[in-house]
């Protein structure tokens, strides 16, 4: 007996040591219980009720309900809630969205005096600012519809101010920043207009155009606070991802030494705005790949965009009978640039809004990739495909892989005018969505183009799904028949962005090896009527294994 009991508390103090090793070595970092899983099997999105054990900011293991729980270091209880993969915007300006947020909002003013004013009150509100921008106006949403010019802005003040339109194709100026950037009624640039009056420039620069502006950049504190100020924006809309359509080469560098530096926790694919010295620098370097960054991609533009009459059509404008739009590059250097690319392998990312800049490009992608030296499996983008002739939308997919990336909501934001630029005969090959995903082999990746349009992706599912506006009209939907249903625009979100950026296997779906990242709703999105999506919000969200929200 007296042996007995005298071994009782070493057996204790035995099982105590165990368990304190447990604890303090857990198999996993976090345990999500309780968990409705969203599981992709090709165009169906199921949930499985599951617990998700993350470790080292990635998926560790799927544990079904039933069975007992595992050791964690932290548990997150779900109860039922419904877990997607954080949601991707597959084509954005992320910069350019926390930088919008320090800018005049133009959105939906209804003529230019009420720009001015907004202008003026900003002016009376921000004596700091040495450099006036704002963003958002569109003249296709005034009364008269016409060309905003310098001469109200003129009498507002002595600094510069530049406006851009809504989809960032054109700008109007004041005479100050035209005097500055040496802009005078002489001036010409290929693929962009100076618009002139009596002689004059009224301050209106059509896309290339703008380049001509040399007026203060941003500094770097202001845009670490842009970048900031975006990723908050983001994740408070469930987004755990974005694909940057284009920076330069010294954005991409701040943001990489700001993530590493923990300043920045928001994956991003970002394309590099091109230009010859971009392309010298980059193909020589190679890619840039971290846990946070993935640089691999050129953005090109081809055209401009429809509202500024800029996008290049086969067939005149509607309403202005002598014009077809504007090539923003010269074939032969598209060309060239594209059998560089496509030798290095580095993805080729061009926008193309009009059925003539979508025809020349493809073209072009089709002659790249085509070659001998051309590397496999580029996945080059087409970014807006906007109209698209229909015998061209089957040169999406197939065996050179040509990606189309659209934007929904483009489509309900533009469905009032569109008409008009293009007549009713090339309607249908316009914001054709589920056709150039069928074309594309059943994937497409979605996006919103911000700050353009709204960040938030739960605008993006009512426009390709609904293919209503934010205030219900119409009532129908517009061209349904080119609808998405709402397992393909979530599919389009998650699993075909991070394919469109090289992600699968990362990111994209819930699966073993993939980062923990997460949208979770309380519901099913499924469930929601669609004028009720716009007020649904993201319960959590996850990135890389952390809870961000
Ligand atoms: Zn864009």
């Amino acid at each position: 007996m007296a042996v007995k009991q005298a071994s009782l508390p070493l057996f204790a103090a035995f099982f105590a040591a165990a368990l304190v090793g447990c604890r303090s070595t857990p198999e996993y970092d976090h345990v999500l219980t309780n968990a409705r899983v969203a599981q992709f099997d090709g165009d169906a999105i199921s949930f499985v009720n599951l617990h998700l054990a993350l470790r080292d900011g990635r998926i560790a293991e799927l544990i079904p309900a039933s069975e007992a729980l595992p050791l964690a270091s932290d548990t997150t209880d779900l109860t039922g809630t419904f877990v997607y993969p954080g949601l991707v915007d597959a084509h954005a300006h992320f910069m350019a969205l926390g930088q919008a947020l320090e800018t005049v909002d133009l959105v939906g003013t209804r003529s230019w005096a009420e720009c001015v004013e907004r202008v003026r009150q900003y002016l009376a509100d921000h004596p700091e600012v040495a450099v006036v921008r704002g963003r958002g106006w569109d003249q296709n949403d005034w009364t008269l519809g016409e060309w905003p010019s310098s001469v109200e802005l003129d009498a507002l003040s002595q600094k510069a101010i530049v406006l851009s339109r809504i989809d960032g194709h054109a700008v109007v100026c004041n005479q100050i920043a035209l005097k500055q950037s040496g802009i005078t009624a002489a001036t010409r640039i290929e693929g962009g207009e100076i618009i002139t009056a009596a002689g004059k420039p009224t301050g209106v620069l059509v896309d290339n155009a703008e380049t001509l502006l040399r007026i203060a950049e941003p500094s770097r504190e202001e845009k670490i606070r842009y970048l900031q100020a975006a990723e908050r924006w983001c994740i408070e809309l469930g987004l755990t991802s974005v694909h940057d359509a284009g920076l330069p080469t010294g954005d991409i560098m701040l943001i990489d030494s700001l993530q590493r530096a923990g300043g920045l926790r928001m994956p991003l694919y970002v394309m590099v705005s091109e230009s010859p010295e971009a392309l010298d620098h980059w193909l020589q370097r190679g890619p840039l790949e971290t846990d946070w960054l993935s640089v691999r991609s050129f953005k090109f533009y081809s055209d401009g965009a429809l509202g500024s009459r800029g996008a290049l059509l086969r067939a005149p404008y509607r309403d202005r009978h002598d014009h077809f739009g504007l090539a923003l590059r010269d074939q032969t250097y598209l060309r060239t640039a594209a059998a560089r690319i496509a030798k290095a392998g580095w993805q080729m990312n061009t926008h193309a809004i009009g059925d003539s800049a979508n025809h020349l490009v493809l073209s072009i992608y089709r002659e790249a990739l085509g070659a001998k030296t051309a590397k496999p499996d580029l996945r080059w983008r087409v970014e807006h495909a906007q109209v698209v002739s229909p015998e061209d939308r089957k040169e999406f997919g197939g065996s050179l892989g040509i990606v189309p990336s659209v934007q929904p909501t483009h489509a309900t934001s533009d469905m009032d005018w569109a008409p008009v630029r293009l007549g009713a005969d090339r309607m249908p090959h316009a914001y054709a969505y589920r056709s150039l995903r069928e074309a594309n082999g059943g994937w497409i990746p979605l996006g919103t183009d911000f700050p353009i349009e709204h960040p938030n992706p739960m605008y993006t599912i009512l426009a390709a799904t609904a293919r209503r506006a934010l205030d219900g009209h119409p009532l129908g939907g517009f061209q349904t028949e080119e609808a998405l249903t709402l397992d393909q625009t979530i599919l389009g979100m998650t699993r075909d962005a991070a394919r469109s950026s090289f992600r699968e296997g990362q990111a994209g779906e819930i699966r073993l090896g993939n980062w923990a990242d997460f949208t979770i709703f309380d519901t099913n999105l499924s469930e929601i009527e669609p004028m009720n999506l716009p007020k649904t919000q993201a319960l959590q969200v996850w990135i890389h294994g952390e809870r961000r929200k």
